[in-house]
């Protein structure tokens, strides 16, 4: 059994970028610029961008924030996506969700301009990764791919289940897996809570890739001998033990699965540390005009 260790993975990724951001800074090429937008004060949306402004300075991005109340209106905010989609020093930007219930997240993702969607949750993006056209793919799918890579994990003709259908994790790693490219040539199979006798895929995996958001939800008689565990869950759970008074648990009852595994993602330091380095890839890319070229 090997354990996937995303933090190692990252950092060699990082490495790598902030190399190339330094010659491209020398050779007077632009650096990428990433911006977040951050309503209201949810303790949880703070920590992720307050950890995408670090990575940013990390590889030696600019980045800024825009903090707004959660009295901000659609119409507010919309004018705001505006100014970014036309300001032609930011490359690429996010909008950390989730948003106040008054604003439609549809369309306010709707309203980011394609090319700077590095979040990949743009209709033009899933499109065209759907498509296996070039396009910013949703950060989490996007940092498994990488990791699947990394280890040279084989994906062609296995049978891939993933558990979950969100549109930011489970459905797009479902299509990416089936693709005909490496990663994926996978046989998908895409399980939800309305699937019945989960057990009976779960355990026939090959590739169990599961973002449930339910901490130990995956005993080991669920899975398969030698089956490679990709473990997306991250919920904060009560722990006195913690200064923090919490700590982050996944999907999947390590301890029970891993003996059986090929290879598996811990959790923390799995697939965690690879979304933020997918959205700088993204990001990355946007500078470079990659993607889009205008
Ligand atoms: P989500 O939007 O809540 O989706 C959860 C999915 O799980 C839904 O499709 C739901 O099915 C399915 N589900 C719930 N109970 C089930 C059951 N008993 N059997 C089978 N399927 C069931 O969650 P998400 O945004 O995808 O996130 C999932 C987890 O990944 C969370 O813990 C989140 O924190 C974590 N996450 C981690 C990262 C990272 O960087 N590591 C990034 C994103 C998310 P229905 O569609 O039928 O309701």
């Amino acid at each position: 059994m090997e354990i996937i260790d995303g933090k190692a993975v990252a950092s060699v990724l990082k490495a790598k970028m902030a190399a190339e951001v330094a010659i491209r800074k020398t050779s007077g090429l632009k650096v990428p610029h990433l911006a977040a937008i951050l309503v209201g004060h949810n303790g949880s949306s703070e920590t992720y961008v307050a950890n995408k402004i670090k990575a940013c300075k990390e590889v030696g991005f600019f980045s800024s924030t825009f903090r707004y109340p959660d009295t901000i209106t659609e119409d507010e905010l919309l004018n705001v996506i505006n100014l970014i989609n036309n300001d032609n020093d930011i490359d690429g930007f996010i909008v950390q969700l989730p948003l106040p219930k008054h604003i439609a997240e549809n369309k306010v993702i709707n309203a980011i301009k394609p090319s700077k969607d590095v979040d990949g949750f743009h209709p033009e993006n899933t499109g065209r990764m759907i498509k296996n056209l070039p396009c910013y793919i949703a950060a989490t799918p996007y940092g498994i791919l990488k990791l699947i890579e990394h280890y040279k994990i084989e994906t062609k003709g296995k049978h891939c289940v993933v558990v979950g259908r969100s549109n930011i994790v489970g459905s797009p790693m479902s299509i990416l897996m089936s693709r005909d490219t490496y990663p994926g040539n996978c046989t998908v199979t895409l399980c939800h809570s309305k699937t019945q006798n989960l057990i009976e895929y779960t355990s026939k995996a090959d590739i169990l890739i599961v973002a449930l958001g339910k901490p130990g939800f995956v005993k080991g008689d669920m899975v398969k001998e030698g089956a490679v565990v990709i473990d997306v869950g991250l919920t904060r759970v009560e722990d006195k033990a913690k200064k923090s008074g919490f700590s982050l648990k996944g999907d999947v009852i390590y301890d029970e699965v891993a003996p059986k595994c090929s290879y598996i993602t811990p959790v923390p330091g799995g697939v965690g540390p690879m979304t933020i380095v997918a959205l700088l890839e993204n990001t990355l890319k946007a500078a470079k005009k990659e993607v889009y070229n205008s």
